[in-house]
């Protein structure tokens, strides 16, 4: 396996969620600290900021900030919830899988592939779907109301 910051190769790894796989706790440090700036740049953004068509990355960009940006704004309630019945959700990259799956299923099958995410898979997942096109912004937002991610 191969170090996502320093580039090694190595046999011990450990996994930095949102990142990938380091060898050590100072490549760890620098991948957390890496995600935790892309979260804030992303979190500073406004939701409705986006392409006006979407490529699967602008998507995936998208759909993660609304995962930070949901999470930042549960209330204390909603978060013991979470933690008793399913505290992965708590990490934005989970969480953000969860409302990909929901958006995609409103979203018209011409636009994607289908999403297969099982087991295990669904921790690491690095999208096994595609945009098949690029998606017009409104499609995206129509889908997330109709999962009810949004209101607007
Ligand atoms: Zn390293």
């Amino acid at each position: 396996m191969k170090c996502i910051i320093c580039d090694c190769e190595t046999e011990k790894i450990r996994i930095v969620f949102g990142q990938g796989l380091v060898c050590s706790d100072a490549c760890a440090q620098t991948a957390s600290a890496r995600r935790d700036r892309y979260y804030e740049e992303l979190n500073a953004e406004d939701l409705a900021e986006m392409p006006d068509k979407l490529e699967t990355r602008d998507f995936e960009r998208w759909i993660l900030k609304y995962a930070i940006k949901r999470l930042h704004c549960i209330c204390d309630e909603e978060r013991k919830q979470l933690e008793n019945e399913a505290p992965m959700l708590l990490m934005p990259e989970q969480f953000a899988l969860i409302c990909k799956e929901q958006v995609l299923q409103n979203l018209h099958r011409a636009y994607h592939s289908e999403v297969k995410h099982y087991g295990v898979d669904r921790l690491f997942s690095g999208g096994t779907y595609c945009l098949r096109q690029p998606v017009p912004k409104a499609k995206i937002l129509e889908a997330a109301q109709k999962a009810e991610l949004i209101t607007f």
